[in-house]
């Protein structure tokens, strides 16, 4: 049987999800993402070849939000190696991305890179011997490579209402840096930290900067090295386990691919070897992974047989 087509596949699952009555609920805590549409939709897949198959608005930047800690986490691998490892562990957590409980029992360091504990302890890693200015722009600068989109930009409203809101992120670094896993100042940190989640791009900006993941750390296009393929690898299986928070299991279950969602309603996803995916639908369920997005990843690796867990 032919492989079906790729762009007629996507089209089908935006028109699906366009029409469904059950949307999730968009973020609350800030007002920039409570006031987000949870109407709109976007998938975009870009296979190895480089073809792009997009569906919805799959153009319309928003708050990529947790989505920035995978790329933070290969800039901070890049800076220090496997010493990263010293400031956060490897295993998924079970808890609510903002949990605390965890930190007391393991001496502060946060259970992996993706809960915002670990995120923060990441950030820091990357701020050290540099300007929080310096750093903000190094996040950005690598998204814009990525992408090869030199347009993308930090939404400033929305990392002040990050920070303005921010108590318990504030909580998580001040318990970390009572255990000296933070080095840096507190406030310095924490304002890396909200500005990267604050980078606004679109599903295609997604798709391309999340392709070296899919092709052993190389862009296939360019033949561009990001990482080696071992660090890609080891990358897609933070994902896997960590990626969803508390619905990171249930996320392998149904899906079966490496990803990370945000907030916002973003997913990305990682069929080795096949595509990078960005998905965006704003609205969440109860684990705080965007609804809509989960399940037309769903749909997508079943009607392609791309789970990596088999077809
Ligand atoms: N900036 C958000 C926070 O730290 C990110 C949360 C997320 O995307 O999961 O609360």
């Amino acid at each position: 049987k032919a492989a079906p087509d790729l762009q007629t596949v996507v089209t089908e699952i935006a028109e699906e999800m366009a029409q469904r009555p059950d949307r999730g609920e968009v973020a609350t805590y800030i007002p920039e993402l409570a006031g987000v549409d949870p109407n709109q939709f976007a998938l975009v897949v870009v296979d190895a070849d480089g073809n792009i198959a997009a569906g919805g608005d799959a153009d319309v930047p928003f708050s990529i939000q947790s989505i920035s800690k995978v790329f933070t986490l290969t800039l901070a691998l890049g800076m220090v190696g496997d010493r990263l490892w010293k400031h956060v562990g490897r295993e998924p957590s079970g808890n609510p991305f903002n949990s605390i409980v965890q930190l007391e029992r393991e001496r502060g360091v946060p259970r992996n890179p993706f809960i915002n504990a670990g995120a923060i302890a990441v950030t820091d890693v990357i701020l050290s011997g540099h300007q929080p200015r310096e750093a903000i722009g190094e996040i950005l600068r690598f998204m814009q490579f990525l992408s090869g989109d030199n347009s993308i930009v930090i939404d400033e409203t929305v990392a002040a209402s990050e920070k303005r809101t921010g108590f318990r992120n504030t909580a998580l670094a001040n318990y970390m840096k009572s255990f000296g896993v933070i080095n840096n100042p507190v406030d310095f940190t924490l304002g890396v930290y909200f500005h990267h989640c604050a980078i606004a791009m679109s599903c295609r900006q997604l798709a391309m900067a999340t392709r070296f993941l899919a092709y052993s750390g190389r862009n296939p296009s360019t033949g561009l090295s990001v990482v080696s393929s071992e660090r890609a690898r080891r990358i897609n299986a933070l994902m896997l386990m960590c990626g969803h928070y508390d619905g990171s299991g249930e996320f392998a279950y149904r899906v079966g691919l490496p990803g990370k969602s945000g907030v916002g309603g973003g997913i990305i996803a990682v069929a080795p070897g096949k595509a990078s995916i960005a998905v965006w639908a704003p609205g969440l369920d109860h684990h705080g992974n965007s609804h809509l997005g989960r399940i037309a990843l769903e749909e997508l690796t079943r009607r392609l047989g791309w789970s990596i867990f088999g077809t």
